[in-house]
């Protein structure tokens, strides 16, 4: 079991200190976790690993994911969408099964001290807000810079009701009459996904999946969706190939709360099947040493999206001092400075552009990797996110505001 205390060599005594100090200010406070899936995607990844820390630092932590059917889920990724500025409609009879899942839930939970609701699929649990003493936080996570202006009014009566916000970067930042707090998400350093493995480990994955490490690989992990463009990475693949040789892989799986998946994926696949340098990998849930072997023994790592509330997988590649190509969305530039810790990208013509440079450039490729390791060391690691959450939760129960962005 991995100890809080074996965070002190990455992240140093001191801040492992501080996180001790902070905890005790919640004694006796529970944190209710709630949101929509347990596997798949950011949160859960987010999740499953902060509750155990924050369990060793003395707070009471829980996770409880809210129940929805296939309608329910096709409603939230269409408000999923819809914000993250693909045009989409969404009609009244669906406003309203979005509230009755949402109600359905509220009955059958009983809500703790701090009720810390992600994303908007149990946005609405906050009708059922009662007993005075409670403090309600909305995390959001996803790409907020042009949300949908009407999904964002439905949205809106919910989060004037909570006692604050968090968004994952400035650019998300909404005129509401609520606090906003800027916190980024984190990965974890001590993870399967993110620990050193052996150079054996890293060997028999590529041997598993047929992939020749003795040529160039360019990897993309990433749910199937259509915002992390698993098809424009292709185009961009097809583009680079014709001067350089590679192969490309993109692996990912899907999450419960993501009805889309298996379409996006039979589409790469059908594009799989014409290219033998093209691995198309579904990954199930657990495949953490798989993905971190995959990152770790790739030449060059992409994540293309279209949009991005942050982008733990670009994260996860830079952990790995890996040179990383990304869109340059969402949350993804406070972690790539274009040239210095990564390369951000608007197109498949510059994605293609770039995937040749870094291949036919080892030596510039490994720099960009190593700067891109040191920046996610001091501002990425799941030791600085916990203390940003354990900071707001204290504040939530001191009088006054809480500052503002
Ligand atoms: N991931 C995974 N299995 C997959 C695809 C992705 O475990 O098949 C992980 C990935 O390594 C990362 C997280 O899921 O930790 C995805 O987070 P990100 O912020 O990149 O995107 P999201 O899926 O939340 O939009």
């Amino acid at each position: 079991m991995i100890r809080i205390e074996d965070y002190v060599p990455i992240a140093g005594q001191a801040v492992v200190e501080e996180l001790f100090l902070l905890a005790e200010r919640l004694s006796g406070r529970v944190i209710q976790n709630i949101n929509s899936t347990a596997v798949g995607g950011g949160v859960a990844e987010i999740l499953s690993r902060m509750i155990p820390l924050l369990g060793q630092l003395g707070v009471k932590a829980k996770w409880d994911v809210i129940k929805g059917d296939e309608k329910f889920f096709a409603v939230t990724k269409k408000f999923h969408n819809g914000l993250h500025g693909v045009p989409i409609k969404i009609n009244n009879e669906e406003y309203e099964y979005f509230l009755e899942v949402n109600r359905q839930n509220a009955a059958d939970i009983v809500f703790d001290d701090i009720v810390f609701v992600h994303d908007p699929q149990p946005i609405a649990l906050i009708e059922k807000r009662g007993e005075v003493g409670k403090r309600w936080v909305w995390r959001c996570h996803i790409d907020f810079s042009r949300p949908d202006p009407k999904i964002w009014k439905f949205l809106s009566q919910f989060v004037t009701r909570y006692d604050a916000t968090v968004f994952s970067a400035p650019a998300f930042a909404q005129k509401i009459p609520v606090p906003q707090l800027l916190i980024a998400p984190s990965i974890d350093p001590l993870s399967d996904k993110n620990k050193e493995l052996p150079e054996q480990t890293i060997d028999s994955v590529f041997e598993r999946f047929g992939i020749d490490r003795s040529r160039p690989v360019v990897t993309q992990i990433s749910r199937f969706d259509y915002l992390k463009d698993p098809l424009g990475v292709i185009q961009a693949y097809k583009r680079a190939r014709a001067h350089v040789d590679m192969q490309l892989v993109l692996a990912g799986g899907g999450a419960t709360d993501d009805p889309e998946g298996p379409m996006i994926m039979e589409r790469v696949k059908e594009e799989a099947e014409k290219d033998r340098d093209i691995f198309a990998l579904f990954l199930p849930p657990s495949s953490d040493i798989e993905i971190n072997a995959l990152q770790r023994g790739s030449t060059v790592i992409l994540q293309k999206s279209l949009r991005e509330g942050f982008g733990l997988t670009v994260a996860e590649a830079l952990w790995k001092a890996k040179p990383t190509i990304a869109g340059a969305v969402g949350g993804i530039p406070l972690q790539i400075t274009h040239k210095h810790s990564g390369i951000l990208t608007h197109s498949i013509e510059g994605t293609a552009h770039w995937i040749r440079q870094l291949i036919s450039a080892p030596e510039y490729a490994a720099k960009l990797g190593a700067n891109g390791r040191e920046h996610i060391r001091n501002n990425f690691l799941i030791t600085r996110h916990i203390k940003d959450y354990l900071l707001l939760f204290v504040s939530l129960f001191h009088d006054g505001d809480i500052v503002y962005l």
